[in-house]
């Protein structure tokens, strides 16, 4: 690995995790999740959930994994509030004596409690612990900060300037993490966009005309997709384009499914 020949050459090893460690990050802190026992804090937008994987696809268009990586959380750390955890970890003890259920009984006293909350340590943790026992020991003893990619589990240590990305460079986990980026994109896109009401769903169903096309111009102002509004009418996207276009009047009794009744 490239961090041993920097060992070698007399240089130090890659320390940036260590530095950005408890440094001030969006609304928390780096390498933090902020757990106040019933809530985990969202570095993205400083509101308190339950459990931030969720939030954070449906609000920020971030997978948990892409969430962690940029606040410097392990991967292997949930992102569950202990309370939560622990009861999710209760619900699946399936008989008494098992780790989760002794978690769960630990659970009644604040001290076990706080001990059955250890996490594994985020890599900016590690990286500090790593760095605390090498003072005390050798030069040699140093390790390195080693990124793994969330496609494969390759692992590599990242330097100044080197390189930089989030995956390995193995073409299918380049092509797989710019997949998941583009679908999340897309999914932000979307839910950035209100739903229709049922008033609007229950227009665009019975409006002809001049009417339905006044309320189709007006909800594509607003952002909305053609396919949204095309379902919600019972029309194809294409005849919905015909419409705009001038070319076609949906009649009243329309019946196509509409396939994007959840938007
Ligand atoms: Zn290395
Ligand atoms: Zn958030
Ligand atoms: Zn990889």
């Amino acid at each position: 690995m490239r961090c041993y020949k920097r060992a070698r050459a007399g240089r130090p090893p890659v320390d940036k995790e260590l530095d950005r460690y408890a440094q001030p990050d969006g609304h928390g802190q780096y390498g933090i999740l902020d757990d106040d026992g019933q809530t985990v804090l969202c570095h993205e937008c400083g509101r308190r959930y339950r459990s931030l994987g969720a939030h954070v696809f449906r609000a920020h268009g971030t997978t948990a994994d892409e969430y962690k990586a940029a606040h410097g959380l392990a991967r292997s750390r949930g992102l569950a509030s202990s309370a939560l955890r622990e009861a999710l970890a209760a619900r699946s003890a399936q008989q008494v004596g098992t780790p989760a259920w002794k978690r769960f009984e630990a659970a009644r006293d604040p001290q076990a409690a706080a001990d059955a909350r250890t996490f594994p340590p985020s890599p900016a943790e590690a990286r500090r612990a790593q760095v605390e026992t090498a003072t005390l020991n050798s030069r040699r003893a140093r390790r390195p900060v080693v990124r793994t990619c969330p496609e494969c589990g390759v692992q590599w240590c990242p330097l100044p300037g080197g390189y930089t990305r989030t995956t390995c460079r193995a073409p299918e986990c380049v092509r797989a993490h710019a997949a998941e980026a583009t679908r999340a994109r897309a999914r932000r896109q979307e839910e950035a966009i209100r739903p229709l009401t049922d008033d609007e769903r229950e227009s665009l169903r019975r409006l002809t005309g001049s009417d339905l096309m006044a309320l189709v111009r007006r909800l594509l102002d607003e952002g909305m997709r053609q396919r949204t509004l095309a379902g919600a009418a019972g029309i194809s996207e294409a005849g919905l384009s015909r419409f705009l276009s001038g070319h076609r009047v949906p009649g009243t009794d329309r019946s196509r499914p509409a396939p994007t009744a959840t938007i």
